[in-house]
């Protein structure tokens, strides 16, 4: 059987996409759906819940909020992988597209009492040679990651500042931290912390391996500065100009 008569490879749209891909891609809307029932019903809009209706409804919208987030790795990695054209790089203006980015995790950080603040220190023209999908994709994985590592009630501030060369984007919580021992291995492809897994049993350990190849694949780099039980700091940078091959 030759490659492309494979039972793998299935033919949308006129292109050979993965079966995998396919079905992962396919999960996404059930889960969102899932996603805006659950909120509704939480927000009282189909009765008045008691306590334990309530506590079992938010473990469910907890558990399907993880699932989203694998979903969107696994498609994040699956974009890189093919290289898509969609990901191509032009002047994009960062600050309003972060704020933008932040404002939709407005409602996760409300429901574990986070205030989310956005600290800009450049003006609303800056522009960065980058793509709006792979700035969202980076920026997500951040937030994501600095919610579920926080404890209800700890804030988490996000950072522009601007030079001639890049953009820096900055990601701060106050959350469990990454124990030293263990931080040489956090970009690694499903690596885990054991407080993470500890805090929160579910995760794919993927985000960061995406965000890393996403940052450096665009001539940036992402670090970050950690102390267990104190929080953790994410930088990223994104050059203003298109990088000289
Ligand atoms: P996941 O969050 O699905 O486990 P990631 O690749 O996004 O996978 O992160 C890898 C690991 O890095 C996490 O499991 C956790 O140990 C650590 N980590 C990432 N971000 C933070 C953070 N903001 N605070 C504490 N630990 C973090």
């Amino acid at each position: 059987m030759s490659k492309d008569e494979s039972p793998k490879n299935i033919i949308v749209g006129g292109k050979k996409a993965d079966f995998t891909s396919i079905l992962v891609h396919r999960l996404r809307n059930p889960l969102t759906e899932t996603k805006w029932t659950l909120s509704a019903l939480l927000s009282g809009d189909y009765g008045i819940l008691n306590e334990e209706q309530e506590k079992s409804l938010k473990k469910c919208y907890g558990g399907n909020d993880i699932a989203i987030s694998m979903v969107n790795d696994l498609l994040n990695l699956d974009r890189l992988k093919a290289n898509n054209t969609e990901y191509n790089d032009s002047p994009v203006k960062i600050a309003g597209l972060v704020e933008t980015i932040i404002s939709g995790f407005s409602a996760r950080a409300k429901h574990k009492n986070i205030s989310l603040t956005f600290d800009r220190k450049t003006d609303t023209g800056e522009t960065v040679y980058s793509n709006p999908e792979k700035i969202r994709a980076i920026l997500e994985n951040l937030l994501e990651n600095a919610i579920n590592y926080s404890l209800v009630g700890d804030p988490i501030e996000v950072g522009l500042v601007s030079s001639p060369q890049e953009v820096t984007v900055t990601v701060k919580d106050k959350g469990i931290g990454i124990p030293e021992a263990e931080q040489k291995n956090i970009f690694t492809e499903f690596y885990r912390a054991t407080n993470a897994i500890r805090h929160e049993r579910s995760g794919a350990g993927l985000g960061l391996y995406i965000v890393k190849k996403i940052a450096e694949g665009q001539g940036g780099k992402v670090w970050f500065e950690s102390q267990e039980g104190k929080g953790t700091t994410f930088f990223f940078t994104i050059p203003t100009n298109k990088a000289v091959s």
